[in-house]
């Protein structure tokens, strides 16, 4: 309980290696410091959810030991690093950290002088709780000194003092006063544990909340159903294989294939009303994509009418600029904040800009609703009607799919190079699947060939390949 009021003669230097070494290559000690920061993190994180799902003291315990020892070998690099001077090493090949410390102690340096970069600062409290604590310790000029009271049997106490209160007594033979001091200093002490512990509770939840935005952001694009289970065998159509998909779900396979999905914004709608219902009236399909969130929409004709950026769009913030509120600004999560804000909207910009190039570059109007993109679908021939007795037709996806390469081909060239330039750059950023039967040298031609030459010059060109619309 007695303070060290010795000051350390040098300060701690933080070490931080550069990522790469001077020729180029790769820093370890850089990495090992970034193991040991994760390393730490994770253990922050078991502390968090220990109990929550699971028991996992065991995990604690085990994983515990070997981030401290992912610690200490970041330390050591720390102490290389800094060029301390070291004893000569001992033995062959590269040594173990702990004999990083023991060469450092025999060559006189004391491996405190320097830590490695490592985020792992103990939160802060409030200066208070520490202040009191400090004012309630006194110094012991001996703590091991033995009690100045005396027992029953007129015998000098052999115990020792109670430390830290200026005591010379044990805790059986406190006078009042050193009584009263006590109480006062464990008050005091247990007050600042509490505001440790509180302030560790938050350093962890804080920790939780950024993992979540490092390892478990999906930046506001709905997650697309899975397509139907694909058959091991290699053709689907092979008789004696008996492993045959059915018609729908080979068009729904193909049309994952073709990568349309990802292009368009909320396809994990209208696919998913589709696997619930793969022959259905626009109408039809509407309702069920509304069931499917009850919570969302209230009818099919609201769902239709829906933006199709509708719970993409990343919600707008109304969060003071940079300067506007100084005291918000201090705030070290609100930098972050502001960072992913502007992240999101940029990602989301990029894939408006390039998904409304998509549909002008197919020659179509723009998309703004679910109805539109529904009828997009159907232009570009995604969706088919076989039944044209039915009063409305009943959609269903076409089993030969146009890729988006296909359709860019066949209608490129009615639109202007650079929107085409524009889509087809879409499709590059979104590693859109090639196309087996067209290469898309074929398509890059068309911004460079002549207009209106060749519109009808290749079977490629058709328009009947990717259906006409109604
Ligand atoms: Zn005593």
């Amino acid at each position: 309980m007695t303070r060290s009021r010795q000051a350390r003669p040098y300060p701690t230097r933080t070490i931080t290696p550069p990522r790469r070494t001077r020729d180029g290559g790769i820093s370890p000690a850089w990495l090992l410091m970034q193991a040991a920061q994760l390393s730490w993190e994770i253990r922050n994180i078991l502390l968090l959810i220990n109990g929550m799902r699971l028991n996992l003291s065991e995990e604690l315990h085990i994983h515990s030991e070997s981030s401290d020892m992912l610690i200490n070998a970041a330390h050591a690099t720390a102490i290389m690093e800094a060029r301390l001077p070291l004893a000569p090493a001992w033995g062959n090949g590269r040594p173990r950290s702990r004999s990083i410390f023991a060469q450092a102690r025999e060559a006189g340096t004391d491996p405190a002088d320097v830590r490695p970069d490592l985020a792992m600062v103990h939160p802060p409290i409030d200066p208070q709780f520490i202040h009191d604590v400090d004012a309630a310790l006194r110094d012991d000029p001996d703590p091991n000194a033995q009690c100045a009271g005396t027992t029953l049997k007129k015998e000098r106490c052999a115990k020792t003092i109670v430390t830290g209160i200026g005591s010379a007594h044990c805790s059986a033979h406190l006078t009042p006063a050193e009584r009263q001091r006590r109480d006062t200093l464990r008050a005091a002490q247990d007050r600042q544990m509490q505001a440790i512990h509180d302030a560790l509770e938050d350093q962890r939840t804080a920790l939780a909340v950024n993992w979540i935005d490092r390892y478990g952001r999906r930046p506001h694009r709905l997650e697309l159903p899975s397509p139907p289970s694909r058959p091991r065998q290699v053709f689907p159509f092979d008789d004696d294989a008996g492993l045959t998909l059915g018609e729908d779900d080979q068009a729904m396979l193909a049309l994952y294939d073709t990568g349309w999905p990802a292009l368009c914004p909320r396809s994990a709608e209208i696919i998913g009303a589709l696997l619930d219902c793969p022959r259905g009236t626009t109408a039809d399909l509407a309702e069920i994509a509304a069931i499917q969130t009850p919570e969302r929409w209230s009818s099919g004709e609201q769902w239709l009418e829906s933006s199709v950026w509708d719970g993409i769009r990343p919600p707008e913030l109304p969060l003071p600029a940079a300067g506007e509120a100084p005291e918000l600004d201090e705030h070290p999560s609100i930098q972050v904040l502001r960072r992913h804000l502007h992240d999101d909207h940029h990602a989301w910009e990029r894939w408006n800009t390039g998904f409304a190039t998509l549909v002008e570059a197919c020659d179509d109007p723009p998309v703004d609703t679910m109805a539109e993109l529904l009828a997009f679908w159907q232009d570009i021939g995604i969706l088919a009607s076989h039944d044209s007795t039915a009063d409305e037709p009943l959609w269903a996806l076409q089993p030969s799919l146009p890729s988006p390469w296909r359709v860019m081909y066949a209608r490129g060239r009615h639109v202007q190079p650079h929107v085409l330039a524009g889509a087809l750059d879409h499709l590059l950023a979104n590693d859109v699947p090639l196309d087996p039967d067209l290469p898309p040298r074929e398509v890059f031609n068309l911004i460079i060939a002549p207009k209106g030459e060749s519109a009808h010059g290749t079977d490629l060109a058709t328009r009947d390949t990717v259906s006409v619309s109604s």
